[in-house]
C-alpha cells in the first residue's frame, strides 16, 4: 500500500500529516497535523465547547471540524484513540482525512486486521457534497474492511436545512450510509456519552463538570437532532432523552423522576458493557454506567519529536497508561483506578520489545 500519509512521535501519542504535501501556514492553525492519537487528542475545554456546543448548546462552529475516534478490536479493547480536524487552507473535510484510500486509518486497519469497531464522536454529521465525497469514502470504507462496525455519535447537522443548497445530496448520502445499519448507526450525543466523551477527549477538566447535569438548551439540541436524523436515515437512532431542567445546579435522578427515556435498544456492545472498563465511582442517580477507560498511550511518550512515518500499534502491543491526575485535578478515585492498572502494564510491557515494529516511508 502507498500511503499519501506521514506519521510522527509527540510526547503522548502521535501527529499525523494526513498528506504528505500539507506544510504549516497562516490560514490553518491546525496543519499539517490534522490527525492525532493518544493523549496527543485532547482538547481544552474551550475548544470542545466550541466545537460540540456542550454544555451551553448550539455553538455551529464556522468551518471548524472536530471529530474524536475510537478504534477497537472485536473484544471492545482499544487499539486507538485519535482526533481529526479539517483542513481550512486546502479545503479537506476531517471525514474526507480519515476515511481516505491509502489514508492513515486504511492504513491502521489493513496492519492491523481486526478492527471491530470505529466510533466518531463529531461535531457535525458527515457530507457528501461536491469536492468532498465524505460519506462515499466513508461507505467504501465500510466496503473494504466488511467486518468493522462503524458507529457515529454528532452534536450538529451539517447542511441538511431545506434552505442548504447540498441539503438534498447530503440527507440522500446520509440515508444510504445508515442503511448499512446494524454495522452503521447515526446518532446524536446525548446525556452520558457527553461525559464519556469529555472524559476521553478533554483536558483541564474540573471533576464536577462530569457530574452537571445536561442543560436545557443542549438537551433540546440533542432531541432535535434525534427526530432528524430519524426522519433523514428511517432509522432510530441511540438517544437518551434527559427532560430540561429548571435549575441546573440540582442533582438529577432519573430514577425517581422518570425523566430519562432511552429510544432506542440499539445500544451498541462495546459502549454499554465492556469489561475493559471499570465502574466509575459515579454519583447513585447516574443511570448509564460511566465508563472509564484505561487511559492509554499508543506508544511510550517520546522525548522528543522524531519522524517515523510509520508506527502503527501492532497486536500484541501494549499500551503505556497515561497520569490521569495531570489533565484532571483533583482526580483522586481516578488515579487509583490508573495505579491498578499499572502492574498489568508493567508486566506486558516487556513483551511487546519483540513485536514492535518500524517502517520506513515510501
Ligand atoms: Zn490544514
Ligand atoms: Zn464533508
Amino acid at each position: 500500500m502507498e500511503n499519501v500519509f506521514q506519521e510522527f512521535a509527540g510526547y503522548h501519542g502521535t501527529l499525523v500529516k494526513p498528506y504528505y504535501w500539507l506544510e504549516p501556514n497562516q490560514t490553518c492553525t491546525k496543519c499539517p497535523y490534522h490527525i492525532k492519537t493518544g493523549e496527543e487528542s485532547r482538547v481544552t475545554y474551550g475548544e470542545f465547547y466550541e466545537a460540540f456546543g456542550f454544555p451551553y448548546g448550539p455553538t455551529m462552529p464556522e468551518n471548524k471540524q472536530l471529530i474524536f475516534y475510537e478504534v477497537k478490536d472485536f473484544s471492545g479493547t482499544n487499539i486507538q484513540k485519535g482526533q481529526v480536524t479539517n483542513c481550512i487552507s486546502s479545503n479537506i473535510h476531517a471525514e474526507s482525512i480519515l476515511f481516505e484510500d491509502s489514508g492513515y486509518l486504511d492504513a491502521l486497519l489493513y496492519h492491523h486486521g481486526s478492527v471491530g469497531y470505529i466510533t466518531l464522536y463529531a461535531n457535525y454529521t458527515p457530507c457528501n457534497e461536491y469536492g468532498h465525497y465524505c460519506i462515499s469514502k466513508m461507505y467504501n470504507f465500510l466496503l473494504k474492511y466488511e467486518d468493522t462496525r462503524l458507529d457515529i455519535y454528532f452534536s450538529q447537522l451539517y447542511h441538511v436545512e431545506e434552505d442548504s443548497p447540498a441539503a438534498a445530496w447530503n440527507r440522500q448520502a446520509l440515508r444510504s450510509l445508515a442503511s448499512l445499519w446494524p454495522r452503521v448507526t447515526v446518532n446524536p450525543l446525548s446525556d452520558g456519552i457527553w461525559q464519556t466523551l469529555l472524559y476521553n477527549f478533554a483536558k483541564g477538566v474540573s471533576l464536577s463538570a462530569f457530574y452537571e447535569p445536561i442543560l436545557p438548551a443542549r438537551a433540546s439540541a440533542d432531541s432535535s437532532n434525534a427526530s432528524t436524523i430519524h426522519l433523514i436515515t428511517g432509522f432510530k437512532p441511540y438517544f437518551v432523552e434527559v427532560s430540561p431542567i429548571s435549575k441546573p445546579q440540582e442533582p438529577r435522578n432519573h430514577h425517581e423522576s422518570g425523566m430519562l427515556k432511552t429510544h432506542s435498544n440499539m445500544v451498541p456492545k462495546h459502549l454499554s458493557g465492556n469489561s475493559q472498563y471499570s465502574a466509575f465511582p459515579g454519583p447513585q442517580t447516574s443511570i448509564i454506567p460511566f465508563p472509564v477507560p484505561r487511559f492509554q498511550l499508543q506508544q511510550a511518550a517520546m522525548s522528543k519529536p522524531r519522524n517515523v512515518v510509520r508506527h502503527l500499534k501492532m497486536p500484541g502491543q501494549v499500551d503505556n497508561e497515561f497520569d490521569v491526575g495531570s489533565f484532571i485535578p483533583n482526580a483522586k478515585e481516578i488515579n487509583e483506578v490508573v495505579i491498578t492498572e499499572k502492574v498489568v502494564t508493567d508486566k506486558d510491557k516487556e513483551e511487546k520489545g519483540n513485536s514492535r515494529k518500524k517502517k520506513k516511508a515510501k
